[in-house]
């Protein structure tokens, strides 16, 4: 539009050219300086925008109104980075952020007297250089972190247990918490020692009473006869006290004892068939049938495996129907060795499975009442699994029967 009209009166006066080119550069030095202008205003510190009208005003007061929604988003985010990191500064468990490479990116105070890090100097570092414990680091660069770390770290003259729980986020980035539990693990180990305690206690005078009743019931006939039946149950439950006391002394054990000495690379092949021969005796009715199909060992403890697959296949004895066969498996599957027992007997209903490990849990009290057990097999069986970095898997269904498996890293 401009240039037409330059180039008419330009053609008026016979400098038709000369017009239009005057009127383009005038044209682009005003662009130029709008241009300027803008490029000032957007590196300056100053807010408002500078005043223009038509499509460069426009373009000015969008810029604006754009730049105070950036701003306020960014001021709403900040505040929330700030809210989130003065809450994880107020927790009394460490709180540490780790960027993909492994440096520190932000902790919180908590975080120096259990890790032993400082804040905000240690912002950037390394942190497995930074901490001094080998679980630690060899626990965070393996990057499972599917279950939490539980460990003893020595700070001072003091050891404490500490508990570590890592969170991933964004793109690598970890997050972890660190939570000072020596006071749960005092409290657990006390519990562990007043049982085993309490149970070591009872056996001698348990010892007593069963040793006079079973002599009694050897004389019967100098017992008066309505004794009898009494004296019977007496020495039925003394019995069942005594091998109660037993797995629970067994179980205490199993939980404390961490000892290194007493591991070996055990044969399955061979304990179970040493299992096999003794139930034999003890269960002549029951046909067991073993498939050994891996000849590898598992390094771990010889008593306590077989106490393991023991309770297994008692209860797989004892909850079976009478004509079918117990089947005990070692195999391989998914590169993991699996000691499977299985039954075709009662089953389990699936609302009972997830805690038929629980110590003295039981499915029904008068079917155990029957069967005599004490409720701490299956408890047994897990402690001993963990022992050995194994998992328990549990498939049953009621009336068809179950499976019972300890399932084991391929390389124990
Ligand atoms: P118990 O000494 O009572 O057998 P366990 O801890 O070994 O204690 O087992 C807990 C409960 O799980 C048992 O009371 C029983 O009800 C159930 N159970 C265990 N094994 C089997 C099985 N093979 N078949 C059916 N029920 C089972």
């Amino acid at each position: 539009m401009l240039v037409a009209v330059s180039a008419a009166l330009g053609w008026m006066y016979g400098y038709t050219r000369e017009a239009v080119i005057f009127v383009l550069l005038l044209w682009i030095g005003f662009w130029l300086y709008q241009m300027h202008r803008a490029q000032l205003w957007l590196n300056s510190a100053e807010k408002l925008p500078p005043d223009a009208d038509g499509i460069w005003g426009e373009l000015f007061s969008r810029i604006y109104s754009q730049q105070r929604t950036n701003s306020r988003e960014n001021a709403q985010l900040q505040s929330t980075v700030e809210y989130l990191q003065d809450s994880f500064a107020a927790m009394r468990d460490g709180v540490v952020m780790v960027d993909k490479q492994g440096a520190i990116q932000w902790l919180n105070r908590a975080v120096e007297p259990l890790l032993g890090l400082r804040y905000p100097e240690d912002t950037g570092q390394t942190l497995t250089n930074l901490v001094r414990a080998p679980e630690f680091n060899q626990y965070f660069l393996a990057r499972d972190y599917s279950k939490p770390l539980q460990y003893q770290a020595a700070s001072g003259d003091r050891s404490r247990h500490l508990r570590v729980d890592v969170t991933r986020f964004g793109e690598g980035e970890r997050l972890l918490f660190i939570r000072d539990v020596s006071s749960e693990v005092r409290m657990e180990n006390i519990r562990r020692d007043f049982v085993a305690n309490v149970s070591h206690e009872l056996r001698t005078p348990l010892t007593v009473i069963s040793g006079y009743l079973s002599t009694m019931l050897e004389n019967a006939q100098d017992v008066p006869q309505r004794y009898i039946r009494p004296l019977q149950q007496m020495d039925q439950q003394a019995h069942r006290m005594e091998t109660l006391l037993k797995d629970l002394l067994w179980l205490s054990r199993i939980e404390s004892e961490k000892r290194e000495d007493e591991r070996e690379y055990v044969d399955i092949r061979a304990l179970l068939q040493e299992l096999k021969d003794e139930l034999r005796e003890a269960y002549p009715e029951t046909r067991l049938i073993l498939e050994v199909d891996v000849e590898a060992k598992v390094y771990g403890d010889y008593r306590q495996l077989y106490s393991a697959v023991s309770n297994l296949v008692i209860n797989a004895i004892k909850y079976n129907t009478t004509d079918s066969p117990v089947t005990i498996r070692w195999t391989s599957k998914n590169g993991r060795l699996r000691l499977e027992v299985q039954d075709k007997g009662i089953g389990i209903d699936s609302s009972h499975i997830p805690r038929l490990t629980e110590r003295f849990y039981r499915v029904d009290d008068s079917r155990n009442s029957a069967t005599g057990g004490t409720g701490l097999g299956l408890a047994i069986v897990k402690h001993v699994a963990a022992a050995h970095g194994a998992t328990l898997e549990i498939k049953s269904k009621l009336g068809e029967g179950s499976t019972f498996t300890m399932v084991f890293p391929q390389s124990s």
